[in-house]
């Protein structure tokens, strides 16, 4: 009899088309990705109950093998020592975490945890409705304040969470008329504000590229904004901001720049990516950005001219509709933004810590891609050594994500681990002879 795993991948779901008591249980999630089973257009075919018994099917063989990372549970906050429980065994153990974008540790800052506590003894946990409604708080509007001060714009908008931010303002802004001009390594929640708006994409951060398509956008759109993130999820590297900035003068575009891994990492400041480059505020038009990453809270945030912000406050449903963000996560940003500012020495250990940690990577001949910040890719290229290595450190104490197909190509598949601040130089040691053990045995099997 035919298993699903004897037909190629995108048959999957073809496959699949037998009696479902005869389908469940063969597909084996180490040979197929997310991608082959969630994104398989075989599966339109099936009602909706089908293609979840057949998602359900490969999210219990991984279990199985336990590879079934995304469910690992923490029971405590997300500083440098964590607790997880596996999902397959519910065992409870410690592990040093490379996990977290949390690059300051700001979110177990005593100061930044206590402001939460009083936001939440003053207003209470919910807002009760939207901003424009009768959601509107003091504690959110000063956090507002201190964001635009602290880049250097009029006005700034919070939102309740960075993916909500990008999708609100870019589908908000672009009209029929208009064109986003995205590179292609982009957030996905960038890539979804622009879904359904016209868009073209360049090379990442590849700048004949972009003037390409920027002269071939020229004569066609009304209004054009270029996009990209500060620093590259995925990648660590950094935007070529000086020449983006001035083609996009060059050709009348408005520049748009995600600032989520940039800040409290990079600039003399610590500010991010107009200051690691010593640029003016007017370089960029739009500024976006997350609390959830360096200031270790959560929340977007966008910054601009007080007639863009109070443009957004109507055009970006995400914040028209959604209920005022969660207030204890206004104060504790408020209070994380004005400490990142002032307490260099953190930013210092984190800088430190990165240049251990690479040091080391470098002189094993790791695969670190274009890296040059807290996000630290170590590239296998191999789908299957990724969730077994991800398995094995975890197993060994030592938490990283692995990043699969398709959220990089299959020839990028890679551990991704994050450096942080207050990891001392035992941990930072610890987390990489625990990643080169991890390969080196993978590779002796
Ligand atoms: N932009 C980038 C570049 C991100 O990496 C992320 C989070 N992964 C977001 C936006 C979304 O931010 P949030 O998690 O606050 O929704």
């Amino acid at each position: 009899m035919n298993t699903l795993q004897d037909f190629p991948t995108h048959d999957i779901a073809i496959a699949a088309n037998v009696h479902p008591s005869r389908r469940l249980g063969t597909i084996d999630a180490r040979k197929h990705t997310l991608y082959d089973v969630m994104m398989n257009t075989g599966l339109d075919d099936f009602s909706m109950a089908e293609r979840w018994a057949i998602f359900h099917d490969w999210q219990q063989s991984m279990l199985q093998y336990q590879i079934a990372h995304y469910q690992r549970v923490a029971l405590n906050g997300c500083g440098t020592e964590r607790m997880i429980m596996d999902p397959a065994t519910q065992n409870v153990s410690a592990v040093i975490n490379f996990a977290s974008n949390d690059y300051l540790n700001m979110s177990c800052h005593p100061a930044v945890m206590n402001a939460a506590i009083e936001a939440i003894a003053q207003y209470g946990t919910g807002a009760g409705a939207a901003c424009n409604a009768s959601g509107q708080t003091k504690i959110k509007q000063e956090l507002e304040r201190e964001i635009a001060d602290t880049f250097g714009y009029e006005k700034a908008l919070v939102f309740s969470s960075g993916y909500a931010t990008n999708t609100g303002v870019l589908s908000g802004l672009l009209r029929s008329n208009d064109v986003a001009i995205v590179d292609m390594l982009a957030h996905a929640s960038i890539m979804d504000g622009v879904e359904n708006r016209n868009k073209m994409l360049f090379r990442h951060n590849d700048m004949a590229s972009l003037e390409t398509v920027l002269r071939r956008a020229s004569d066609r759109f009304a209004n054009k904004i270029v996009v990209v993130d500060g620093v590259y999820s995925m990648d660590g590297d950094i935007a070529n901001l000086p020449e983006i900035a001035a083609l996009c003068k060059k050709y009348n575009a408005l520049l748009m720049v995600d600032e989520a891994h940039a800040f409290g990492v990079i600039g003399k400041h610590g500010l991010g990516i107009l200051d690691h480059f010593n640029m003016p505020a007017d370089s960029i038009d739009i500024l976006v950005g997350t609390l959830s990453k360096s200031v270790g809270s959560s929340g977007g945030f966008v910054a601009g001219s007080k007639e863009l912000i109070h443009y957004l406050e109507f055009a970006a449903r995400s914040y028209l509709f959604s209920t005022g963000p969660f207030v204890a996560s206004c104060a504790a940003a408020l209070a994380s933004i004005k400490i990142i500012r002032e307490d260099t020495a953190r930013r210092q250990r984190l800088w430190n810590n990165i240049r251990a940690f690479r040091s080391m990577a470098i002189v094993t001949g790791f695969d670190m891609g274009r890296a040059e910040t807290a996000i630290i890719p170590i590239i296998l290229a191999n789908h299957n050594k990724v969730l077994e290595v991800t398995r094995v450190m975890g197993n060994n104490g030592v938490l990283v994500n692995g990043i699969p197909y398709p959220v990089v190509s299959r020839k990028q598949t890679r551990i991704r681990m994050t450096i942080t601040s207050e990891m001392t130089t035992a941990h930072i040691h610890q987390g990489f002879c625990c990643l080169t053990d991890a390969i080196d045995n993978y590779e002796m099997f």
